[in-house]
């Protein structure tokens, strides 16, 4: 039994097998064949091809079934690349020549085709480069008689360790039977951490070395909450963790019994509870969880896992469905926020030194209007479906707000030509996410219909600490008296100039936490839908005068410690 220590990233408890995910290396051996074994070699390469054939059209079935059929288009490529005559007839004309084995050559000759595709200024033939690994690596699998386990063939959950995920990855683990996540690195709120939530799905980050220490099928425990792993536990252990599953599950079941009632205080302040979103598919879950609207649809998923880029029908039609379904209740679509550990296969962005501080959301959005105002154009369409609202994501300043918000007249002009329906009053917000904007958030304040404080940016940019770096996760600190400052003056301003103002950074669902933000005046609170239930029930458990009285003991405390011992005991006595 092995016990390591990671970053919590998405609660709860899940036992299962391990199913390591790795960059697939293999050993190929190079043996030397009789002249008599050469036919029995190229059968054993047709096979290959065969059952590749077989496993790409197989997946690609189910893909169409679960995802749609534009996403099943991007394994026609990979067919393709099994009908390619020159590197068959290539592979077999070699093996006549060398007798050698065939998955030898195989390899040989798929390394050749890489080295030139990767030497070709052409951007259509260098995405190939993916496609011929992928389908190059299934049929070396086949020759050397590996067969690939379908992380769902056993039927049974699996964990997945890996030594990192990106958001992409994990969004496209959406249909698979995953019980929970743990990876060597990545941060509390990296966008894979935030997926895991959206998916509910128990995950460990950050936990240093456990691809290494992890073999497949590995009996594994999860604790999402407390960032505990465990590699192939004792009898006692895996006893003492059941029934701790059980427990949970039992408070889990207390803060249900209020997620329907309204979040208010018992002096009768009402706020806001919403969901973030990550793909229309979640809408049910906020709604189940008794979420009011959804504070935060992160559209940039919308991009992912696909190699065109949606049509402005396509971004209409899902936030038409979005602001049907919530209605009337509100829905608040944060434009494009590509960039940082968001990449997209369809734009080709450098590699930057600092991502993060790079050519990301607003910034990509206003060098590429085309892209925007198309965005744009599709959510003011869908306006008339509901309550819908927009935000800006990452505004630094006023001549960033001022930008963003003149393509949006343009956006707005176009359809008004066209005599195309939409609600002129659409309400236009910033998020608060940057330092320099929460500094002026009394000048944006004016030029604004609303904030929404994205923490998740907000405490890696104050507090200088790379979000999705688990070496400085002990940093990353939402407690700390500097981000608590920052959030008091964003609030203070955007009341002086009677606009609302919420929080869709993770931090709003922090349960000791939401007692500062509700006493600091905090207007809308928007979070995984998981977290709604907890959080109503919290909120209804205060008067808004006890909130006060805590975020003003809060903010006089020096350090983040204080802050969350202070706020932790806080809730111990509000909960007993
Ligand atoms: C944030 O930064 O807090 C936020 C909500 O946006 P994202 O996590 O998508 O960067
Ligand atoms: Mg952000």
């Amino acid at each position: 039994m092995i016990k390591l220590k990671g970053i919590a990233a998405a609660s709860g408890i899940s036992i299962g097998l391990a199913f390591k995910l790795g960059k697939e290396e293999f050993v190929i051996p190079k043996d030397a064949i009789n002249k008599d074994d050469i036919a029995v070699q190229i059968q054993l390469f047709e096979e290959a091809l065969i059952k590749t054939r077989r496993e790409i059209i197989e997946l690609q079935k189910r893909i169409s079934t679960e995802m749609g059929q534009e996403e099943a288009q991007i394994f026609d490529a990979h067919l393709l690349v099994l009908e390619d005559r020159m590197l068959i007839e290539e592979v077999i004309s070699r093996l006549k020549r060398e007798h050698l084995n065939v998955a030898y050559i195989f390899s040989e000759v798929l390394k050749k085709y890489i080295s030139v595709f990767s030497k070709i200024e052409d951007e259509y033939l260098k995405e190939r480069i993916a496609d011929i690994n992928d389908v190059g690596k299934r049929i070396l699998r086949h020759l050397l008689g590996k067969e690939r386990r379908a992380i769902s063939a056993s039927g049974e959950k699996m964990i997945i360790v890996a030594h990192d995920l990106s958001p992409s990855d994990t969004a496209a683990m959406h249909k698979q039977n995953v019980a929970a996540f743990v990876t060597d690195v990545g941060g509390k709120t990296s966008h894979t951490a935030i997926m895991a939530k959206a998916l509910e799905i128990p995950a460990v980050v950050g936990v240093e070395g456990v691809t290494a220490k992890v073999n497949p099928n590995d009996t594994l425990i999860v604790d999402g909450s407390s960032g505990i792993v465990i590699i192939n536990p004792d009898k006692d252990t895996l006893r003492a963790y059941g029934k701790e599953k059980e427990k949970l599950r039992g408070v889990t079941e207390g803060f249900y019994s209020a997620k329907d009632l309204p979040a208010v205080t018992t002096d009768g302040k009402t706020v806001e509870i919403n969901g973030n979103i990550e793909f229309p598919e979640e809408v049910p879950s906020v709604k189940l969880h008794g979420g009011h609207g959804i504070g935060l649809y992160r559209t940039e998923f919308f991009y992912m896992n696909r190699k065109d880029l949606p049509t402005e029908e396509e971004h209409y039609q899902a936030y038409k469905y979005v602001a049907e379904e919530m209605k009337p209740h509100p829905v608040i679509i944060r434009t494009l926020d590509l960039g940082g550990d968001k990449f997209l296969s369809q734009f080709n962005i450098p590699r930057e030194m600092q991502p993060f501080l790079g050519w990301r959301a607003i910034r990509f959005c206003l060098a590429r209007p085309d892209i925007f105002k198309l965005q744009l154009r599709a959510i003011l369409r869908a306006s008339v479906h509901g309550d819908l609202k927009l935000m800006y994501p990452m505004i630094s300043g006023l001549e960033e707000l001022r930008q963003a918000n003149k393509i949006l007249e343009e956006a707005k002009d176009e359809l008004k030509k066209k005599k195309v329906p939409f609600n002129n009053d659409i309400q236009v917000g910033t998020m608060i996410e940057v330092p320099s904007a929460a500094m002026t958030a009394d000048i944006l304040a004016k030029e604004t219909d609303f904030f929404s404080i994205g923490t998740n940016d907000l405490i890696q940019y104050s507090l200088a600490v790379d979000r999705a770096n688990e070496k400085v996760a002990y940093l990353y600190d939402p407690a700390h008296p500097a981000v608590l400052r920052l959030i008091k003056n964003i609030i203070e301003a955007a009341h002086s100039n009677n606009i609302r103002v919420g929080m869709c950074g993770e931090m709003a669902g922090e349960p000791h936490l939401a007692l500062v933000l509700l006493g600091l005046g905090l207007d809308e609170f928007s979070m995984p839908a998981q977290v709604i239930p907890e959080l109503k029930y919290i909120i209804r458990a205060l008067s808004f005068k006890q909130a006060k009285e805590i975020s003003d003991g809060a903010l006089r405390l020096s350090t983040g410690k204080e802050v969350e011992s202070f706020t932790k005991a806080k809730l111990k006595e509000i909960l007993k």
